[in-house]
C-alpha cells in the first residue's frame, strides 16, 4: 500500500516552527517511500482559526520547499482538505457512532458540568465526565434531540478496558480505560472536536501513518478506540520528539523565537533551516564530521526508526552557523539573487526595496564570508548607500591619538591621490611602506582608513570596498575624518 502522509495544522496564529518540523519528516517520509504527502488545515476551532494563519502555513511550507501533493491550494482526490468545509462527513459519522452504540448525547447544561468539575477537585478525583447521560434510554435520547434540547455527543468508553497504542519509536504505550474521559466527539454548534475530525479525515484521505509530535500522545487511545468503534484498521503512528528550550521544557515564544516568519525575516536559507530541523531528530550524519546536509542526502540517510526521542534542543547560535554555511555554499549569482528577492519582500517592521542586482553581485564577494544571515545586508553595506557619521570613539581601535590619526590620513589620501585609480594589489603594499615611514602599526593605519571610509571597525575588506565605493568618496572620507579628528576636542577621543 503507497505510504500517505499528512501534517494537519491548526490554522492559529503564527505558523509555528514546529509545523515545519513535523512536516519535514513527514515529507522526507514520503518521498523516502514514493508515497504522497498532505496538507490537511484542521480549522474547526471557529474563534481561534484564522485564514491569514492559514495563508501563512501555506507559504512558509512553500518556503521552505515541502512540497505538499494535495492540499486546500493545490486540490487532489480527497478533497476538501480544510476541515471547516468537511462537516456533513463528521455528520454522518456521528450519525454512524451513535447508532452503534459507540457514542451517546450528552444533554448536560454548562452550568451542571461546571459544578461536577468543582466537585471532583473538592474531592481531589481525576476530572472526568461523570455518566450522566450515558444511559439514556435510546428513546429519550431522540426525543429530547428531536425537541431542539442542546446536546454535545461524547465517545461511549468501556472503562474496565485498557487500549494500547503502538508507536513506533516507543513500542507499546498502554492506557486504562479509567483514565480515559468520554470526550466530546461533536460539540453542540454541530463542528467536530479535533478527536473525532482527525480520525474521520485520516480515514477518508487513506492516510497510513500518522507522524506528529508527542503531544498528542494522550489522545491517540482516544483515536485507537474510534477506528475501532468505527471497523476501521489503524494507521501506524509514530510520536516525534518535541522541540524544547534549552531548559528542556517545549518549545515556547518566551524562549525560543517559534514563528517560521521570523526566521525568514531574519534571513535564514530554507536549506539551513531544513538542514537544522533534520539534525534535531536524527544524525546524517557520513561519519566525515560534516553537520551540512542537503535534502537529497537527508533523504538517502533518514530512517523513521531511527529518530531519536532525546528532546532537541533548539539551539539558535547553531542555526546561524550552519546558515553561514549554507550561505557560503551560494555561487556568487546565487546569492546576490537571494539578497536581491530577500531585501524585496515587505516585511512589518522592514519594507522592501529594490537592490541593483549588479550591484549587489559586486558586493556578495567581499561579504559572503562574513555573513550569517541575509538580513545583514544593511549592516554589512551601508557605507556604500550612506554618508558617514563619524563618531569619536570608533577611531578607539586605531590606538593612535587624534592629531596622529589626522596626519596618517592626510598622509593616505595624499598617497591614493597621486596614483591614478585605486587598486588594492597596488595600494595594499604602498600603504603598508607609508605606515612604517610613518612609524606607526600598519594595522593601525589601516584601522584609521576602515572607520574613516565606513565609520565601523568592522568591515568587508577595505580597500576593495574603497574600489567599489569609487575614488572620489573615498578620499573625500579620508580627508573629512582627518578634519574632524583635527578639530575634535581630543579629550573626548
Ligand atoms: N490539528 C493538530 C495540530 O494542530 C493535528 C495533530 C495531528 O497531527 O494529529 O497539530
Amino acid at each position: 500500500m503507497a505510504v500517505r502522509v499528512r501534517i494537519a495544522p491548526s490554522p492559529t496564529g503564527d505558523p509555528h516552527v514546529g509545523t515545519a518540523y513535523v512536516g519535514l519528516f513527514n515529507w522526507l517520509y514520503a518521498r523516502q517511500n514514493g508515497g504522497q504527502f498532505l496538507l490537511r488545515i484542521e480549522d474547526t476551532d471557529q474563534t481561534r482559526s484564522t485564514p491569514a494563519s492559514e495563508a501563512s502555513i501555506m507559504r512558509t511550507m512553500k518556503w521552505l520547499d515541502l512540497a505538499y501533493d494535495e492540499g486546500p491550494d493545490v486540490g487532489g482526490p480527497c478533497g476538501p482538505y480544510r476541515q471547516s468545509e468537511r462537516t456533513a462527513h463528521y455528520r454522518e459519522h456521528t450519525k454512524l457512532l451513535l447508532d452503534k452504540g459507540a457514542a451517546y448525547r450528552c444533554f448536560c447544561s454548562d452550568e451542571r458540568l461546571a459544578l461536577m468539575r468543582e466537585r471532583q477537585k473538592a474531592a481531589k478525583l481525576p476530572p472526568g465526565y461523570d455518566g450522566t447521560c450515558r444511559n439514556l434510554p435510546k428513546e429519550e435520547s431522540e426525543r429530547r434531540a428531536a425537541a431542539g434540547e442542546k446536546f454535545v455527543v461524547r465517545m461511549k468508553i468501556d472503562k474496565a478496558g485498557k487500549t494500547i497504542v503502538k508507536d513506533v519509536l516507543r513500542g507499546d504505550i498502554e492506557f486504562s480505560h479509567a483514565e480515559i474521559d468520554d470526550q466530546v466527539l461533536m460539540k453542540s454548534d454541530n463542528f467536530p472536536t479535533y478527536h473525532l475530525a482527525n480520525v474521520v479525515d485520516d480515514r477518508l484521505m487513506g492516510i497510513t501513518h500518522v507522524l506528529r509530535a508527542e503531544e498528542w500522545i494522550p489522545s491517540t487511545p482516544k483515536h485507537v478506540l474510534l477506528y475501532q468503534a468505527f471497523g476501521w484498521p489503524a494507521p501506524v503512528f509514530c510520536h516525534l520528539p518535541l522541540l524544547r528550550n534549552a531548559d528542556r521544557t517545549k518549545i515556547s515564544k518566551r524562549k525560543n523565537p517559534t514563528s517560521l516568519d521570523w526566521y525568514r525575516a531574519q534571513g535564514f536559507l530554507p536549506e539551513a533551516l531544513v538542514n537544522f530541523l533534520a539534525l534535531m531528530g536524527f544524525a546524517p550524519s557520513d561519519g566525515s564530521g560534516s553537520e551540512v546536509f542537503d535534502r537529497q542526502q537527508l533523504m538517502e540517510r533518514f530512517a523513521l526508526e531511527k529518530v531519536s526521542l532525546g528532546g532537541p534542543v533548539f539551539d539558535l547560535t547553531k542555526l546561524e552557523w550552519l546558515n553561514g554555511e549554507w550561505i557560503r555554499r551560494l555561487s556568487v549569482d546565487a546569492m546576490a539573487d537571494r539578497l536581491v528577492d530577500f531585501m524585496a519582500i515587505d516585511f512589518p517592521d522592514r519594507p522592501g526595496r529594490k537592490l541593483d542586482p549588479a550591484f549587489v553581485r559586486q558586493v556578495v564577494p567581499l561579504i559572503q564570508e562574513r555573513m550569517k544571515k541575509l538580513s545583514e545586508w544593511d549592516e554589512w553595506t551601508d557605507f556604500f548607500f550612506k554618508e558617514v557619521v563619524l563618531a569619536k570613539e570608533a577611531f578607539r581601535r586605531a590606538k593612535l591619538a587624534p592629531p596622529e590619526l589626522a596626519r596618517v590620513l592626510t598622509a593616505c589620501a595624499d598617497l591614493l591621490a597621486a596614483v591614478p585609480g585605486l587598486d588594492h594589489g597596488r595600494d595594499e603594499p604602498a600603504l603598508r611602506d607609508l605606515a612604517t615611514r610613518l612609524g606607526v602599526k600598519v594595522g593601525d593605519l589601516f584601522m584609521a582608513m576602515r572607520v574613516a571610509v565606513t565609520g565601523k571597525s568592522a568591515t568587508p575588506p577595505l580597500l576593495e570596498s574603497m574600489e567599489l565605493l569609487g575614488k572620489e568618496k573615498s578620499l573625500a572620507r579620508l580627508r573629512a575624518a582627518a578634519k574632524f579628528l583635527s578639530e575634535g576636542d581630543p579629550a573626548e577621543l
